[in-house]
């Protein structure tokens, strides 16, 4: 059996771009120096979560006009992305990641992501252009959508990005037509019934297809397991079909040598069930038994770097109570239907797009209650037989009755001016939000646990 603990601080990371300051140094001999893009970013605290929010939350008249202040908001802790990275390093050492950015291209996460070295997984040209613009190198991007704009495909190989997934011969004629340096990654299907999120139903090219695929430059296979999965074994399965691809491969006369395991894996969050810790595990040791060293191994996870590095606060802005508001019969009817109904400035066409599109279930939490800061551990506070709990339906903003973020939470009675806050909210939150009914999209405030990764700003 494999020791596969993590700890902290176990692992160093080296910055494969200069820091800013010897960049400022060596800017006066060395013009062509353009690592100091960080320039023109949010500032960056070195504080606690609960201290950023405790600030943020004090720093308004609650009584005045102030609707910036007022707003939902959210807390981004890029230490706990640079912990995922160090944890990604410690279990799967053979495997690069590219981040793959619709999880949340965030500047500020993606500029510490290019720092650390990870590559990126692009989906359009927009994706790319963002990356290209922090200075990455075009080997370090992946354009894994398996079926593209053409002018998408003229503009990678006029920006030098080569590596691409496709999975139908009508793309690969696309792609030799746009595209006469690509480096094609034959993307398969793997078995999705043991995802939440099914990719294999728009995406992947089913085995008994791969032959007649095997034409111009193909490099290698990738496979995405689908997101959400909840079952270890879905990638130990995936990289044994992949490697009957590899045989078949050698058939026609090619010797592949890069493999793509996809994303799927889980946020720090999950600690229970299909944890990262499992599924590496499994999938470390697979590829070393099916693959030969020199075959180069990248994966694409996404929600695994920022889905716990982002914690969103909102507030209460109105309550309706459906039933008796006596505190007695809240407590007496706790277990029957929601009492209350609380209306909070953040909502599905916002933030809480993850319940719909990535069936995420967020669970409010009281972050103030009546002038009292209630984060974390100070929520004991709140389970004294003094407070009252009940039941209550928690909604969104906008005037559409979709919008409800929860149908039934357990909650202390809060009145508007109350905040409430979520955590693991870094992962299809923010980067699909909507501007619907005229509601801006949260903002995002920067900290870091991790004082090292001041070193990358
Ligand atoms: C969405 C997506 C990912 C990331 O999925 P996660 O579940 O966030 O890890 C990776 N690769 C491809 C091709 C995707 O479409």
């Amino acid at each position: 059996m494999i020791d596969i603990s993590f700890q902290r601080n176990q692992f160093e990371v080296v910055p494969t771009l200069v820091p800013q300051t010897l960049a400022r140094a060596l800017k006066s001999r060395i013009k062509v120096l353009s690592a100091g893009t960080a320039r023109g970013l949010p500032k960056l605290h070195t504080l606690p979560v609960s201290q950023m929010l405790e600030t943020h939350l004090s720093s308004f008249d609650p009584i005045g006009e102030d609707a910036e202040a007022e707003n939902a908001f959210y807390i981004a802790d890029l230490g706990e992305v640079y912990c995922q990275h160090l944890r990604w390093k410690a279990l799967l050492p053979r495997i690069e990641p590219f981040f793959a950015m619709k999880c949340n291209p965030d500047p500020m996460v993606m500029r510490l992501m290019a720092s650390l070295g990870i590559g990126f997984d692009c989906a359009s040209k927009n994706e790319i252009q963002q990356v290209l613009d922090m200075n990455v190198n075009p080997s370090r991007i992946i354009f894994a959508n398996p079926c593209k704009q053409d002018s998408f495909v003229k503009y990678a190989y006029t920006n030098k990005v080569r590596m691409m997934t496709f999975d139908n011969t009508e793309e690969l004629h696309k792609i030799k037509r746009s595209h006469p340096e690509a480096q094609l990654v034959l993307r398969i299907l793997t078995d999705d019934s043991k995802s939440l999120c099914k990719l294999g139903l728009k995406f992947g090219a089913p085995l008994d297809t791969t032959r007649a695929l095997l034409q111009l430059d193909v490099i290698g296979v990738s496979f995405h397991v689908g997101s959400g999965c909840f079952d270890a074994n879905a990638y130990g399965e995936a990289v044994v079909r992949a490697r009957r691809v590899f045989d078949e491969a050698k058939e026609y006369g090619y010797d592949f040598k890069f493999l793509d395991v996809g994303g799927g894996f889980p946020s720090s969050n999950v600690t229970e069930g299909i944890t990262f810790e499992k599924i590496a595990k499994i999938l470390g040791p697979t590829i070393d038994a099916l693959f030969e060293p020199e075959v180069r191994v990248i994966a694409e996870p996404g929600r695994y770097y920022v889905g716990s590095a982002f914690t969103l606060a909102t507030q209460v802005i109105a309550r309706r109570t459906i039933r008796s508001n006596n505190n007695a019969d809240v407590q007496k009817d706790a277990s029957k239907d929601p009492s209350h109904m609380y209306y909070i400035n953040d909502g599905v066409y916002g933030s809480f797009n993850c319940t719909m599109f990535d069936h995420q279930v967020c669970e409010p939490r009281v972050l103030l209650r009546n002038g009292e800061f209630a984060y974390r551990d100070k929520q004991l506070l709140l389970l004294g037989d003094a407070i009252p709990h009940g039941y209550a339906s928690v909604w969104g903003p906008t005037c559409d009755s979709i919008d409800c973020i929860t149908s039934k939470a357990y909650l202390p009675l809060l009145e508007a001016g109350d905040w409430l806050y979520f955590d693991n909210m870094g992962a299809y939150t923010i980067t699909a939000a909507s501007q619907f009914n005229g509601f801006k999209k949260s903002k995002v405030l920067y900290t870091t646990t991790e004082d090292k990764v001041t070193y990358f700003f």
